[in-house]
């Protein structure tokens, strides 16, 4: 049977290397659709090389161009946002490859979630925001998520050396990015240049700010403890600067069982599309006689606010989550133009939530109206500085 793929999010940087991954896995893997915001061009080029049947492009404006571009009868075009969830939605999707920056994919993924697709999710917002709502929905409806974020890859792999009530902590590692040894009064000056250059991983400019600050590290946790169901206290972080080892589950008889690989998200992508089965494919081999040494520590929580925050968001749970991310995305936004400083983005995060009244129930329509006010108050933050 020939695995049927929606790229949600395909010209960004998970989305190219999926389609590579694509490209190795060979005949028994198809890609049935293709989506991207305003990158018309690279999608336009996408659509001819892989006869997609449908693509589409979030921002309606662009439609047109995507129209000229493409000029092929057989391949659909839809428009808008909520085209997302009418490609992830088709029958004939096997797996939905979520891929899209921030927040946006979440109705798309839920709506998936809900007609029992696979969901590769690449990017940890969805998760992070409505975790427990989109893992119910999903398992209820005979659906699996997978995880091809790094570090949640690992965990999983790991995870199947025993059950879920034998783990005793699952330990997250971290690069630590360009601050990894910083002091907290360091970072008050950093450049965008500076949270810019990330050591180890290339990546987009939201994600590679979010690894600066550690906020990535921070909805990782949440992240962790949604799709895994585990209580939070029994999550942890490791800074491991070379990511070799991209997490570690330790069991309660004393065993840690950790996945190593070089840092290639190709690895992930790969394994979300083809568990449970193991193939050979384009991710670099790991020597670890080349590496020589590994090293680890524990994360510095003066420097990295967003770490402790994480776990007082994740007990709170509710709209605090979306709270989180949504003032993160729009703090990023500000300071990646230039607007706010590099301090200031995890500042206005929580402030944001110190000010929101937690609402406990969550509906999408709850934390779509969470989101939305977190990033209003980010934004007036913004201009009074
Ligand atoms: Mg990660």
């Amino acid at each position: 049977m020939v695995k049927q793929i929606a790229i949600l999010g395909s010209t960004g940087s998970i989305g190219r290397n999926a389609l590579q991954v694509i490209d190795a896995l060979g005949p028994g893997y198809q890609v049935v659709a293709l989506s991207a915001h305003t990158n018309v061009q690279l999608l336009a080029e996408q659509a001819r090389r892989y006869r997609p049947a449908f693509v589409a492009v979030t921002d309606t404006d662009c439609a047109p161009q995507l129209g000229k571009l493409i000029a092929d009868p057989d391949v659909e075009i839809l428009a808008g946002p909520d085209s997302l969830a009418d490609i992830a939605q088709l029958e004939e999707v096997d797996i939905v490859l979520a891929a899209v920056v921030g927040a946006a994919g979440l109705p798309a993924i839920l709506a998936a979630g809900r007609k029992g697709k696979r969901l590769a999710i690449a990017n940890k917002e969805p998760l992070v925001i409505a975790g427990e709502l989109l893992r119910k929905e999903t398992e209820k409806n005979g659906g699996v998520i997978l995880p091809v974020d790094s570090e949640h890859s690992a965990v999983f792999q790991a995870m199947q050396s025993g059950s879920p009530e034998e783990v005793k902590r699952i330990i997250l590692t971290g690069s630590g990015g360009p601050f990894r040894e910083a002091t907290a009064r360091d970072i008050q000056n950093a450049t965008l240049e500076e949270a810019l250059s990330h050591p180890v991983w290339s990546m987009g400019p939201k994600i590679t700010i979010d690894s600066a600050t550690m906020m990535n590290k921070a909805f990782e946790i949440i992240e962790a403890r949604w799709l895994f169901d585990m209580p939070v206290e029994k999550i942890e972080v490791l800074i491991h600067p070379e990511s070799i080892v991209h997490s570690l589950v330790e069991f309660v008889d004393g065993s840690t069982i950790a996945q190593l690989g070089e840092p290639d998200m190709c690895l992930p992508i790969q394994y979300a599309l083809t568990y449970p089965a193991r193939v050979a494919g384009i991710a670099r081999e790991l020597r670890l006689e080349e590496i020589g040494q590994l090293t680890f520590a524990k994360p510095n929580l003066d420097t990295f606010r967003a770490l402790s925050l994480a776990y007082e968001v994740a007990r709170a749970g509710g709209t605090a989550p979306v709270v989180f991310n949504a003032a993160n995305e729009a703090a990023v936004e500000e300071f990646l133009a230039g607007r706010i400083k590099f301090v200031s983005i995890v500042e206005f995060i929580e402030h944001c939530l110190n000010k929101h009244s937690i609402k406990a129930t969550v509906s999408l329509e709850e934390l779509l109206e969470a989101d939305a006010w977190a990033r209003r108050e980010v934004t007036e933050l913004a201009c009074s500085v």
